[in-house]
């Protein structure tokens, strides 16, 4: 793994207006993204995985300079980005791009898939006559699993796997370096949901990609993250090799979601651990450490009022709990 990351966030901090407070009391302050510092490196997938609502999607998006952080820094292969203007940015858009969860509503209904993918090369002087621009599509169909003459067709046309595999190929079509993919797999059934993160794999191997690749389901990112970040209510509570993650996890949250999930092999046993209560509302988040109203060994004098930092405890293993 090079030294320097091919996407950096440092200390991010993105906040939202609520709802009104009432009348001259201003508005509730809604904390997406809470001091948030992640590296990810050339050609690894990192996993970022967290219930909704968690600042995943926003924190990704914050990665891409989609949106604009209130505090912090985003980096890309060393550079800051985080004042750059939108036309300042777009000769780096071509090396950062997104798959969404629904490529449907991305997708132009009345666009063909050539059309569709056609604008991309087109945005970045990649195709200079129809039959480059052809030639490109059809390589991009293949690529992904699809043929060449699907690109004749319209979005509708496909099934939602097809879908993806197209938000896939748009995505690749201005030849990237850095994809977030924003749960690409959450909205397909479970069988196509090993497809599409199998595609996503291969092609990482095959082009040298490096994927943030947010999911809400642990087992989702198992087999393709290198490294999983645990996000709660806007903040890492966990960060580590897979092998860490799913073989000895140590922040309570983490320890609750792999057991809230469908156990990959009935054999493990693994000791289940069920959350109480809901997700506290990100517009009023707990004091001190903000899962300790559904932690099972929060310590009362303590948990509830000093906020865990991440922490190293092992090698390549940062928790931010008082008790890991
Ligand atoms: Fe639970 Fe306390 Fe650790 Fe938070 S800091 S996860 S409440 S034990």
């Amino acid at each position: 793994m090079s030294e320097q990351p091919i996407a950096r966030v440092e200390s991010l901090r993105k906040s939202f207006r609520g709802p009104s407070q009432g009348f001259g009391r201003g508005y509730a302050e809604l904390r997406a993204v809470d001091g948030v510092t992640l590296d990810v490196m050339p050609g690894e997938t990192l996993g970022l995985v967290g219930e909704s609502g968690c600042g995943k999607s926003t924190l990704g998006r914050l990665f891409l300079r989609l949106q604009d952080p209130t505090s912090g820094r985003v980096f890309f292969e060393g550079k800051d980005i985080t004042g750059l203007s939108q036309a300042a940015l777009r000769p780096l858009r071509s090396n950062m791009q997104i798959i969404f969860q629904d490529p449907y509503s991305s997708l132009n209904p009345r666009m063909t898939v050539r059309a569709a993918l056609a604008e991309a090369l087109h945005v970045h002087g990649l195709a200079e006559s129809a039959s480059e621009e052809r030639d490109r599509v059809a390589a991009l169909l293949q690529r992904v699993g699809l043929r060449p003459e699907h690109m004749r067709r319209y979005p509708h046309e496909f099934s939602g796997g097809q879908r993806q595999r197209i938000g896939i190929a748009r995505a690749l079509a201005v030849e990237p370096r850095f994809i977030v993919a924003d749960e690409p797999v959450s909205a397909l059934d479970v069988s196509i949901q090993a497809q599409i993160v199998n595609l996503l794999s291969d092609l990482q191997a095959e082009l040298g990609l490096s994927f943030l690749f947010i999911a809400h389901d642990l087992h989702v990112v198992e087999h393709v993250s290198r490294r999983v970040a645990v996000m709660y209510l806007g903040r890492v509570v966990e960060l580590a090799s897979s092998e860490q993650i799913y073989e000895n996890p140590r922040h309570p949250y983490t320890k609750a979601l792999l057991s809230a999930a469908p156990e990959p092999d009935p054999k493990a046993h693994r000791k289940r651990l069920i959350l109480q209560g809901d997700v506290p509302s990100p517009l009023d988040p707990p004091t001190g450490c903000a899962f300790h109203p559904r932690c099972p060994i929060a310590e009362k004098g303590l948990c509830d009022r000093e906020v865990p930092a991440l922490r190293v405890i092992e090698a390549g293993h940062e928790v931010a709990c008082h008790l890991a």
